[in-house]
C-alpha cells in the first residue's frame, strides 16, 4: 500500500481492527517516509447491481455519490461519520443480498429513506423531499402523516424538528416551503 501524502512504497500496519459490523478489517498504517498516518479498509467484494436511473440509463453503483447524498441529509445533524458508514453498510449488503444484476434507483433510495427514518427524522424529511421531490402536496403530506406521533405527543416531535435558534430559515429552506401542514407543524 502506498502512502497517499508522498506516494512512499514503504507503509506498515501499526493496528488492525475489526469494524464493529463485523465485515471489515480496519487497518491503521504509517509512512516510514514521511511518518504520516493513513486508515485503509479490507471488505470482501461483492458486485453490486447496475443502477436503472428513472430515464433507463444505466451506471454503476456510486458509493461516494451516495454517501454524499446522505451526508446532505445529515447535514448538521448530531450523527457520527461511523453512523453513516454504518448506514451505507447495511445498503450495500442488502443490495449485494438481492443478487440481481440490475436495480432501480427507486429502490435504493427507498432502502436510504428506512435507514434515515431510524436514526434521524429531520434527515429524513429532507432526503424524502428531494429523493420524492414532491410534485405534490400530498405526498409531502403523507411523509409528515407517516411520522406523526402517537397522540399526546405531538410536541416531542415538533421539539425533535426544531432546528437550533438563529436556523430557522436555513433548515425550512432546506427542507421545502411547499407543504402548509409542514409549516403548522413548526
Ligand atoms: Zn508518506
Amino acid at each position: 500500500m502506498r502512502c497517499p501524502f508522498c506516494d512512499g512504497a514503504d507503509t506498515q500496519v501499526i493496528d488492525t481492527r475489526n469494524s464493529d459490523e463485523g465485515d471489515s478489517i480496519r487497518r491503521r498504517r504509517r509512512c516510514s517516509q514521511c511518518d504520516k498516518r493513513f486508515t485503509t479498509f479490507e471488505r470482501v467484494e461483492l458486485n453490486l447491481p447496475v443502477v436503472v436511473k428513472k430515464n433507463g440509463a444505466r451506471v454503476d453503483f456510486d458509493r461516494r455519490k451516495l454517501r454524499a447524498s446522505i451526508a446532505l441529509a445529515l447535514r448538521k445533524r448530531p450523527i457520527s461519520a461511523e453512523q453513516v458508514d454504518a448506514i451505507l453498510l447495511r445498503i450495500e449488503n442488502r443490495l449485494m443480498s438481492y443478487g440481481v444484476r440490475e436495480l432501480a434507483s427507486d429502490r435504493i433510495g427507498e432502502l436510504v429513506m428506512r435507514e434515515l427514518r431510524k436514526i434521524d427524522k429531520v434527515a429524513y424529511i429532507r432526503f424524502a423531499s428531494v429523493y420524492r421531490s414532491f410534485e405534490d402536496v400530498e405526498a409531502f403530506a403523507d411523509v409528515i402523516e407517516e411520522l406523526r406521533p402517537p397522540l399526546g405527543h405531538e410536541t416531542d416531535v415538533i421539539e425533535e424538528l426544531r432546528p437550533p435558534l438563529g436556523n430557522e430559515q436555513e433548515v425550512l429552506a432546506s427542507l421545502t416551503d411547499r407543504d402548509q401542514r409542514f409549516k403548522e407543524v413548526n
